[in-house]
């Protein structure tokens, strides 16, 4: 993931340069920046072949002698160098400038093609519900992870009745997916996990990540050894472990506190579909002072379904940070997106019990 958006990021980059050549320069306006910059440092060699500056004498770029300075000029010796010190002088300040001019268009264009990939709406985090197909609630008591077979399950399915294949309900507490009956003791939690641990799940390995975190369900508290769960589940796949990463960089839990390092998890995540994270990111803009890229990051949370976001939003805006009509559209993507989420039997299951809640 981390190496993928890097890439996506240089390889753009590249395909700028390519595109010099005909001149058809497509992705951004200043492109033409950079492609005069390096038509310019390519017309002082050709191919392998370099020329003397001083004596005019040929030779292979490997052999030339560079300036020092600009590493563009090249000559036949030291000698045919020294001479021509001073002729080169204006020539060489002129080359630093326009290397220095490439080097800084060319970090403000990947911060550019950075942002465009940051700022898309980023696609959902969970798959829809196995069970009754809805889409997945983003609110962490609105799923549950089953250790029986691996399955993310909607907190309605989980607590709506289960039958058997003559339709008779199914008494005692059984998992709606695949029947198994529920663990009755943490080392039976342990050893399930443990199992889907070995068959390498990534929602096991982030769920043991988040148990030796807490303490819970009878593992020890270990943020060292959670923090190489969260990676090792995030290399598997499973964004959310990213989030986890960014907090353990953020409240410095088993590493040094660095918000350099917990902004780009947060940000590997929140491109993923995570809307906690991006929900950090928001946050973290408001701290900086830049409050458009601020409510740029907390509406594209709102619409992944962060409530908080919205909070957030309807405060900017009678603080007159955001619009009315901001506000307006903020409202409406959480509307989009309960109305993807919500189910009567959802909402039983949230009506029986505080901890099912899902919006
Ligand atoms: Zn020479
Ligand atoms: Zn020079
Ligand atoms: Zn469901
Ligand atoms: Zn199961």
């Amino acid at each position: 993931m981390k190496s993928g958006v890097a890439c996506i990021i240089s390889e753009q980059i590249m395909s700028s340069s390519d595109s010099c050549k005909d001149g058809a320069s497509k992705l951004l306006s200043n492109d033409d920046g950079v492609c005069k910059v390096n038509d310019m440092l390519q017309n002082m060699s050709v191919g392998d072949v370099s020329v003397c500056a001083n004596c005019g004498k040929e030779g292979s770029s490997d052999n030339m002698n560079l300036c020092n300075k600009c590493k563009v000029t090249t000559y036949c010796n030291a000698v045919c160098k020294k001479v021509h010190k001073k002729k080169h002088k204006k020539d060489c300040e002129e080359y630093i400038r326009l290397a220095t001019e490439k080097h800084d268009e060319e970090i403000r264009l990947a911060a550019e093609l950075h942002d465009i990939e940051l700022f898309k709406q980023p696609p959902q985090l969970y798959k829809d519900c196995p069970i009754c197909f809805l889409r997945m609630p983003s609110l962490e008591t609105g799923y549950r992870y089953m250790p029986c077979c691996g399955k993310e399950i909607c907190s309605g399915c989980v607590h709506s009745p289960v039958y058997d294949n003559q339709g008779n309900v199914v008494f005692g507490k059984k998992c709606a997916f695949c029947r198994t009956p529920h663990p009755t003791s943490d080392d039976e939690i342990r050893e399930r996990v443990n199992k889907r641990v070995e068959v390498e799940d990534p929602l096991a390995i982030h769920k043991f990540g988040v148990n030796h975190r807490d303490g819970a369900d009878g593992f020890p508290q270990d943020y060292a050894k959670a923090l190489n769960l969260y990676h090792r589940a995030g290399e598997l796949g499973h964004i959310k472990a990213y989030t986890n990463i960014g907090n353990s960089y953020y409240h410095g839990r088993g590493v040094e506190v660095d918000e350099k390092k917990a902004n780009h998890y947060y940000e590997l995540a929140a491109m993923g579909g995570d809307s906690m994270a991006r929900h950090n990111l928001g946050n973290n803009e408001v701290r900086a002072g830049s409050f458009d890229r601020a409510l740029k990051q907390y509406m594209i949370a709102v619409r992944s379904g962060t409530s908080n976001s919205l909070e957030v939003i309807k405060e900017m805006y009678s603080n007159g940070y955001a619009t009315k009509d901001e506000y307006m559209k903020a409202l409406q993507l959480y509307q989009e997106y309960l109305s993807e989420i919500k189910s009567s039997q959802r909402d039983e299951a949230a009506a029986a019990d505080e901890a099912n809640q899902y919006y």
